[in-house]
């Protein structure tokens, strides 16, 4: 089994950490209904992509318990 050679301090493991923040996106608002979207990206809340309807949007489904 691979066994370190040298301890890594905290220093240069937090060094090494530096890049691994998540940085927020680059929201644009939908065109059509106003929500932040992710840009290029059909709009989650109402399915539309280039001022058209691209995903139907459906109510909440009711799953039946006695299918399963
Ligand atoms: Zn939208």
């Amino acid at each position: 089994m691979a066994v370190p050679q040298n301890r890594v301090t905290r220093s240069r493991r937090n060094m090494r950490r530096s890049h691994d923040a998540l940085v927020a996106g680059n929201p644009n608002e939908c065109s059509n209904c106003g929500e932040l979207k992710r840009p290029h990206h059909v709009c989650g809340a109402c399915g539309h992509y280039d001022d058209r309807q691209v995903v139907a949007v459906t109510e909440e489904v009711e799953l039946d318990e006695d299918a399963a």
